[in-house]
Parts: structure tokens; sequence; C-alpha cells
């Protein structure tokens, strides 16, 4: 398997350049974003619990999001690697989510860590509040408290993997096609070695 993090803060580019890499390495693409506003569009009870964070710019609770990481992996046993896209956002989901995969027998092979000025992703994410429907980017209070949850809680988690040496820095600026040739320049480069050893 190839498992990578793509990593970086809100509005750093990760769910466009996912679909991008998805399409390219045929991984299956976890993005807990997404898992977490389908089920907030299907009313469930998780949905609704998480809703409340959301809307305030605020983390999840760890369990509530591991919970649907497990479920994401065993429902999908038969993949060539995983793509986590906005997970793990806290120290706790990374060490969560490798002992998962090691019960898998496998590891995060690469996190690649989309870097964007502070002031570029304000633009961009006040840019996607006026066309995305989502809530949580068309009130600046909102963005401003989720990239201070990032600088909190998030930024450990850079730490987490460097210590593994697993972490690569990749500009996040530049045209979507630029950024996207910097981030296959490192995975070609990582799928011809041995990274769970
Ligand atoms: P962005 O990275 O642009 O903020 P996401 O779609 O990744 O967008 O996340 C939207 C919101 O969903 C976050 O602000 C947070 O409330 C919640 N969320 C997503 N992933 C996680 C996670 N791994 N842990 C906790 N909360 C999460």
């Amino acid at each position: 398997m190839f498992n990578l993090i793509l990593f970086g803060p809100p509005g750093s580019g990760k769910g466009t350049q996912s679909e991008k890499l998805v399409a390219k390495y045929h991984l299956k693409h976890i993005s807990t974003g997404d898992l977490l506003r389908s089920e907030i569009s299907g009313k469930t009870s998780l949905g609704l619990e998480a809703k409340k964070y959301m809307d305030k710019g605020f983390l999840v609770p760890d369990e509530v999001v591991i919970g649907m990481i497990n479920d994401a992996l065993d429902s999908n046993p038969d993949v060539a690697g995983f793509l986590f896209d906005g997970f793990p956002r806290t120290a706790i989901q990374a060490e969560e989510l490798d002992d998962l995969l090691a019960q898998k027998d496998t590891c995060i092979d690469v996190m690649l860590a989309l870097d964007v000025s502070e002031e570029e992703l304000i633009k961009r994410l006040v840019k996607r509040g006026q066309t995305s429907g989502r809530s949580d980017d068309s009130n600046e209070m909102v963005i401003k408290s989720r990239i201070g949850e990032y600088h909190k809680k998030t930024a450990a988690v850079a730490d987490h993997y460097k210590k593994k040496k697993k972490v690569e820095m990749v500009k996040g600026e530049g045209t979507i096609e630029e950024i996207f040739a910097r981030l296959t320049h490192e995975i070609d480069r990582l799928m011809k070695t041995d990274n769970c050893i």
C-alpha cells in the first residue's frame, strides 16, 4: 500500500489537489470534512453533534472522527492505498491512525505539507465562501477560528511525523498544475522505496 497525508491549513488546497492525486494514483480519498458534511446532510446523530463544533470553526472531538476513520479503513480492504485529507488534525488522531495502520501491517509513507501564507489563505477562503455554500467559509470570524485551531492543535501533527522523518514541505502557492507537479514529484520518488520499515 501507499498511504499519504495531505496536510495544510484550511484553504491550502488539500481538496483540489486530493482529487487530482487520487485520480492519478488510484488511492482511496478519505476527507473527514466531506464525511462530516455528509453526516450533517443525512441528519444523523453524529452529524448533528459535529455541526455544533463545525459551525463555530472548532475541531470535532477526536473520538467522533476516529470512529469514522476506523469504519472507512474497514470498508476499503483492497485499495492501493489511502489519501488522508483533513486528517489527522490532532496529535491523538495521528497516534490512533498509526496504530490502525500498523494493525493492517502498513504505515503512513509520507506527509506532504502544503505551505501557504496566512494572507493568501484568508483570501482563498473568503472567495470560496462566495460560491461553495459552506457556512463555515462565509464568516470571517469562523475562518479565523479555524486557522486558530490549526495553530493550536493541528500544527503538532507535523511534529509527530517530523520525528519519524516523514514530512515533505511543498510550496502551496502558484497554479494548480504547478503545485500538483511538486506533489507528484515527491510521491513518484517515495513510491520507489519501502517507507514502512
Ligand atoms: P478546511 O480544511 O477547509 O477547514 P474541512 O472540510 O477539512 O475544511 O473541515 C471542515 C470542518 O470539519 C473543520 O473546521 C472541523 O470542524 C471539522 N473537521 C474536519 N476534519 C476533522 C478532524 N480530523 N478532526 C476534527 N474536526 C474535523
